[in-house]
């Protein structure tokens, strides 16, 4: 039976995800009575179905090219094999230890955690039902932060698929794998389970992956994934997926290919969590996909209800939703009236080379500028001078003729993402193309090629 209001707090959040947990800290810090309700273990999808295991299982998929890449540099060993279920368990572990950390983070910080399951009985009050029972408590502020969860399309047998929730526990290893999509998720997993061992077949329904990216990195990527051996196909539309007497699966295709795999991982978007918080029945507008709407300080058309992070359907990266948790956090409990810049956000595709990106593919800028001049370089990397492997490396910026603005810059090749970190601070600051041309480079690395480049080639 539930209890009448049990607590009182200034601010309960939905969900202990980046967002969830970066509000409830800094909140907390500040003074507020803060709870935070969650269900699953504590971090959400970044810490325990994404990016953190996921960047675990990429290392590990590196190690094969490394050993291989080793005889240039004159090591020999014994053929590496790799221990599946060991993986798990080291990630299983490490991810158990952030549990941990976000667990101390949040009591050290003095914030309530609400073990079970939330929803909204009204403005100000929520109900959350745990093993131990159902209690309501009020609240002066709300919070959703429930993040999202992948789709399936409803195809024949979609069922029998997968999605980046149950990959990285698999039973077994695939010795050959199936992947539907073409985003960060598709793209990423092709390249780990490619990396860890698996025959890999990605079907993408479009005309080239990473829609939305710069043409050039797109096409450049899908030629290196190729090279590694991952089977791309573009305009692969799956029509059914049926399970063989063997136990493995079958996917047709729908120019009637066929494909026999051990694993199909769909990575076909993510939507909003919002089924069964009771949103709608205390009148918070949605979108049609679900995704919670607010303004740009992160109010829903209900007053004291907020919402930030994935579930807001922006921008769904992790360091977007610590951005908005301390937009939000400066709304409610200090005077501040900043708001999230969503322009220049950086951003990395850890494929095997990965892709980093800041600002406007070179057709946007089109769009936005007119006129603009673009910068070229490809290279084998010098390590690759030895290595035996014949990945290349892509850099490329898009300067604003009016302003000599820098307004993209992508790179596919090693690391490109610890590499353009530094870069999007230049960007935001406004840094010219004549600033990158006086600006040293350091010899010999490859991000010293984004300040040598100095003829345009368009
Ligand atoms: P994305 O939206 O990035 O990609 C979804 C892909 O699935 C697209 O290629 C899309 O094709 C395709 N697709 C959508 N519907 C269907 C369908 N019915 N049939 C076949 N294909 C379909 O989603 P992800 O799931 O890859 O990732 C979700 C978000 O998570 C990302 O957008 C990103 O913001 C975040 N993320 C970030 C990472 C990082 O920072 N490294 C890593 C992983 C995720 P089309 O292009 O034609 O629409």
């Amino acid at each position: 039976m539930a209890r009448s209001p049990a607590s009182e707090f200034d601010l309960l959040i939905i969900g202990a995800g980046s967002a969830g947990v970066r509000t409830a800290r800094m909140a907390a810090q500040r003074g507020a009575r803060v709870a935070v309700a969650e269900d699953a273990p504590l971090g959400g999808t970044c810490v325990n179905l994404g990016c953190i295991p996921k960047k675990l299982y990429s290392f590990a998929a590196h190690y094969a090219e490394a050993f291989e890449e080793s005889h240039g540099f004159g090591w020999s060993a014994a053929r590496p094999t790799l221990d599946w279920a060991l993986l798990k368990a080291n990630r299983a572990r490490e991810i158990t230890r952030l549990n941990g950390v976000y667990d101390q983070l949040l009591a050290g910080a003095g914030v309530t955690v609400l073990r079970g399951r939330a929803h909204v009985v009204a403005p100000g009050l929520v109900e959350v039902a745990g093993v131990d029972g159902t209690a309501r408590y009020a609240t002066r502020h709300l919070a959703i932060a429930t993040g999202g969860w992948p789709v399936v399309p409803p195809v024949p047998g979609c069922e029998l698929a997968i999605t980046s929730n149950e990959i990285f526990d698999l039973a077994e290893f695939p010795k050959h794998l199936v992947v539907v999509g073409g985003g960060y998720i598709a793209c990423e997993f092709a390249s780990i389970f490619r990396g860890l061992g698996a025959q890999v077949t990605q079907l993408y329904r479009g005309e080239q992956v990473l829609r939305g990216f710069d043409d050039e990195v797109r096409h450049f990527l899908a030629a290196e994934v190729r090279k590694k051996g991952v089977d791309l196909r573009l305009g692969a539309d799956v029509a059914g997926i049926a399970r063989l007497p063997s136990g493995r699966l079958q996917v047709t295709l729908r120019d009637a290919a066929v494909l026999e795999a051990d694993s199909v991982l769909y990575a076909t978007g993510r939507a909003p969590n919002t089924a069964g918080l009771g949103l709608a029945q205390v009148g918070v507008a949605l979108a049609p996909s679900g995704a919670v709407i607010v303004d740009e300080r992160f109010r829903t058309n209900v007053p004291g209800i907020h919402a930030l992070g994935d579930v807001i359907d922006r921008v769904q990266l992790t360091p977007v939703a610590l951005a908005e948790a301390m937009a939000l956090v400066d709304h409610l409990f200090g005077n501040s009236r900043r708001s999230v810049d969503y322009e220049l956000i950086p951003t990395a595709v850890f494929t095997h080379p990965s892709v980093g990106t800041i600002g406007l593919a070179e057709h946007e800028a089109r769009a936005r500028f007119g006129k603009v001049r673009t910068y070229r370089s490809e290279f084998k990397a010098l390590r690759h001078t030895l290595s035996g492997n014949t990945e290349r490396t892509l850099m490329k910026l898009v300067v604003d003729e009016a302003t000599d603005r820098v307004v993209g810059l992508h790179m596919v090749g090693a690391d490109a993402g610890e590499t353009v970190q530094g870069f999007a601070v230049a960007m935001k600051a406004g840094a010219t193309k004549a600033q990158f041309d006086a600006t040293i480079g350091i010899h010999p690395t490859a991000a010293e090629e984004f300040v040598t480049m100095r003829e345009p080639v368009a």
